[in-house]
């Protein structure tokens, strides 16, 4: 069995990473390969189907056969967004290495400009979004509430308003690879690895075709994602609460002392005892629910799985390849 991976060298890799898109990827194919043709260079488009249940994979099979610029790099299921382009990464074999997603809300014309700014030296350029188009309100609101908590609560500086589009050195792609962890948040993970890094702005189109595969559970365990693999701040703010819980619970009781010794009343009240009772048992449930976090990713990490299982890798052209990861 050769490793086919190897075996070809080209400059560009284009990542789509994609779970059920079978009514966008004909246009997605047609777009990428218009802008690809005009770069001036070999390029090899990695389509990662994740898990998907409709005929994306076969279509991407069909496009191969006539096309040696095609791969399909099949997972055995879905095992994400973020983890389809960590498997495109280890796979791709381009000098510059990018990210987009395959709905064309990430205009592909932008590669063009993408490259251009590598070739001036930069070894990471984002696309950041300065408008989204055709978007509902709460995805809007949300979206952008998650990235000024991400960046109120990190220490590294994830660029706001960024998402996985994106063009990476190959120097870059290497650091990417020696990082195992599990619950992944990759555009943070390219912020930590550093290098020249630099953006380009855009307007982000509406979906082609097709539904959201982010509904609002996955974005709450992106977001988590996000906080949990860049900063403690969480954990601590749990001492941060108690200090301040216990302060507050420390003058009350000066106060109701007060009341005792200087008053023919004493401090009185069920209802402000219950409201108490629940709000310091609330307070510590959620703390024992942000430690739950952390100890669950620290469980993921010692399981030590791989982070994704490819069931076929067939490269265009006629040629297939069947390979572990
Ligand atoms: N995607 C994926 N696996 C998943 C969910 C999404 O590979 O489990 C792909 C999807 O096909 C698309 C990209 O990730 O190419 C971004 O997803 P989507 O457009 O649904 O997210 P949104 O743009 O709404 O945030
Ligand atoms: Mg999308």
């Amino acid at each position: 069995m050769t490793d086919q991976r190897n075996t070809k060298q080209v400059r560009y890799s284009v990542i789509i990473p994609m779970y059920n898109e079978e009514a966008v990827i004909t246009e997605t194919y047609r777009r990428l390969k218009q802008v690809m043709n005009g770069m001036g260079g070999s390029y090899e488009l990695i389509f990662v189907n994740d898990g998907s249940k409709d005929r994306s994979a076969a279509m991407i099979r069909e496009f191969g056969r006539s096309d040696d610029t095609v791969m399909l790099l099949d997972l055995s299921r879905n095992f994400g967004h973020q983890l389809a382009i960590t498997a495109g990464m280890d796979y791709a074999s381009g000098d510059a290495v990018i990210v987009i997603d395959a709905d064309l809300q990430d205009p592909p014309e932008l590669i063009a400009d993408m490259a251009a700014k590598w070739q001036q030296g930069f070894d990471v350029v984002y696309a950041k979004r300065i408008k989204r188009n055709g978007e509902t309100l709460f995805k809007k609101w949300s979206a952008s509430l998650f990235y000024r908590v991400l960046r109120a609560s990190t220490e590294i500086s994830i660029p706001v308003d960024t998402g996985d589009f994106r063009l990476m050195d190959r120097r870059v792609v290497e650091e990417l690879k020696r990082l195992p962890e599990n619950n992944r948040f990759v555009r943070g993970l390219v912020s930590w690895v550093g290098f020249r890094q630099t953006a380009i702005e855009y307007e982000r189109d509406e979906r082609l075709a097709g539904v959201t595969k982010y509904p609002l559970k996955r974005m709450i365990k992106l977001c988590l994602d996000g906080i949990a693999s860049f900063s403690y701040k969480p954990l601590k703010l749990a001492g941060y609460l108690g200090a301040l819980l216990s302060l507050a619970g420390f003058l009350f009781l000066i106060y109701a002392i007060g009341v005792k010794l200087f008053t023919d009343t004493v401090a009185k009240g069920w209802t402000s005892m219950i409201s108490l009772q629940l709000i310091f048992n609330g307070v510590i449930l959620i703390m024992l629910g942000i430690i739950g976090e952390y100890v669950g990713r620290i469980y993921d990490e010692t399981k030590a799985r791989p982070l994704y299982i490819v069931r076929e890798c067939v490269i265009g052209g006629g040629l297939e390849d069947p390979q572990d990861p």
